[in-house]
């Protein structure tokens, strides 16, 4: 294949067209991670750990040139039920959203989901207190 051909084949938006099927070693966890059995045609981010490459600007177009490492550092729920992993670049700091996979390791993703309330940024024991000062019925009868 020729330079000119090989270019033309990931020119930007080449992966929103067509399914990436490249396997890859994960940067964060070490573990091969295979196109199959992600369900969905873009496997952007490692099922294992969850951590993704900044390598796009809109999801599957592979128009940055940052490349850091992005951590997965927060779920959310789309309209239609599906979860959705916001990604954090920890070279830029930029976030994005992605689609989670089939085979997305579900213990991390309940991990994720359940860290703020692990991690309450007040004491808990007094969560009874401060609905009360705000006037609020969170009161034990
Ligand atoms: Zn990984
Ligand atoms: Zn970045």
């Amino acid at each position: 294949m020729n330079r000119e051909n090989k270019r033309k084949q990931y020119e930007n938006g080449y992966y929103k067209t067509h399914a990436c099927n490249d396997t890859f070693l994960c940067k964060v966890c070490g573990r091969q991670v295979f196109p199959d059995g992600a369900g969905s045609e873009h496997r952007n981010h490692c099922p294992n750990c969850l951590s993704s490459l900044h390598v796009d600007v809109e999801p599957g177009d592979r128009a940055s040139d940052c490349g850091g490492i992005m951590d997965p550092v927060a779920v959310w729920v789309r309209k239609n039920g599906e979860w959705a992993i916001i990604h954090r670049c920890r070279r830029c700091g930029a976030l994005s959203s992605n689609r989670v996979a089939a085979d997305d390791n579900p213990m991390k993703l309940m991990s994720i989901a359940m860290k703020p309330l692990s991690a309450p940024p007040f004491p808990i024991e007094r969560i009874e207190e401060m609905t009360a000062l705000m006037g609020g019925e969170g009161r034990m009868k």
